[in-house]
């Protein structure tokens, strides 16, 4: 059966009938996807959580949610390493639902303990194309008595590109909810300003790649400001991912971005170890930068 759904997702055409000569090629695929699977029945996903930190005040009001998967055998393993084979299967939707809850029962969990934390959740074009992510959103924050206001979910420009119609709805059912939106890894895809300006986002995240060497790379400053400013101009509170040293945050909280997030501040965190960090340091050494 797994092998038929993967030749009919892979076909798009909705369907496939199991033949035999399906299996050679796709026996690799149905194993790790069995294994994969396994992995969300058996909680072998964990969630880390990455502080972002406001230029303006030094506070640190929220964090991103990165998936891992802690593998039986094969140690801890990077999303970048199952999300794009999660996406090709389909599978990703499980996964995002299975992030999308655990990380909204996370925040109401920080809440009950006084600690008041946003989140950022990642989620893939599938989730907004075929998925009723909406719906499923609505009721998982009614099932943990969670206001949306604490979500942010964050959609790559490409996810749009791929079906715009259909993905702009999705953005908009979840902007009513309250869930704020903001466009990932900005500036890699086909960026298209006509399709950022019909998205409803309040947000944009530069992509890590112009911020990784930013105070030695003369043309990723340039892009960097001119990125800002529009921005700003179009009413999008601008984050900066991939902030590695303290030069680099000066220069983005002198240039106006408004959240930085990266090795700099810190790392992604097991939620024990975020609690102590959110705990002990971050405006001591904030104010020092
Ligand atoms: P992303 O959403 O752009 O996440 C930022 C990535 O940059 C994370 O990698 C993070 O660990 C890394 N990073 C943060 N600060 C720094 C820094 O200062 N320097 C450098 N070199 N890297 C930094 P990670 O955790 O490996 O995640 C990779 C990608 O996997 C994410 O990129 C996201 O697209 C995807 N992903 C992660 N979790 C999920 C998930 O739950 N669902 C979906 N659909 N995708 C996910
Ligand atoms: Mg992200
Ligand atoms: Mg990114």
């Amino acid at each position: 059966a797994d092998a038929a759904m993967v030749t009919a997702r892979r076909t798009k055409s909705g369907f496939a009938v199991f033949d035999p000569a399906m299996e050679a090629d796709t026996e690799g695929t149905v194993s790790l996807l069995s294994q994969l699977r396994r992995a969300v029945a058996e909680e072998q996903l964990v969630l880390f959580f990455q502080p972002k930190a406001n230029f303006g005040s030094n506070r640190c009001d929220s964090v991103e949610v990165l998936v891992r998967w802690q593998h039986p055998d094969r140690g801890m393993i990077p999303p970048d390493q199952f999300i794009p084979f999660a996406e090709h299967t389909g599978f990703i939707r499980e996964i995002t639902k299975w992030v999308v809850d655990r990380s909204v029962a996370q925040v109401a969990s920080w809440r009950r303990a006084g600690l008041y934390i946003g989140v950022s959740i990642n989620v893939s074009a599938r989730d907004l194309v075929y998925e009723d992510l909406p719906s499923f959103v609505g009721d998982t924050l009614l099932r943990h008595g969670l206001d949306a206001g604490w979500i942010t979910l964050e959609v790559t420009e490409s996810a749009v590109m791929d079906d715009p119609k259909r993905a702009n709805e999705a953005l908009k059912r979840l902007a009513k909810l309250g869930i704020r939106l903001s466009v990932d890894d900005f500036g890699t895809g086909y960026s298209s300003l006509a399709q950022l300006k019909r998205m409803p986002v309040q947000e944009m995240k530069i992509d890590k790649s112009f911020v990784l060497e930013l105070p030695t790379n003369a043309n990723d400053s340039v892009i960097v400001r001119s990125t800002i400013n529009m921005a700003h101009s179009m009413g999008l509170e601008v984050v900066a991912e991939g902030i590695e040293d303290a030069q680099t945050w000066s220069l983005l909280q002198g240039w106006g971005c408004d959240i930085g997030q990266g090795y700099f501040l810190s790392r992604p965190l097991p939620a024990p170890q975020l609690e102590a960090w959110l705990r002990s340091r971050p405006l001591q050494m904030l104010a020092t930068a």
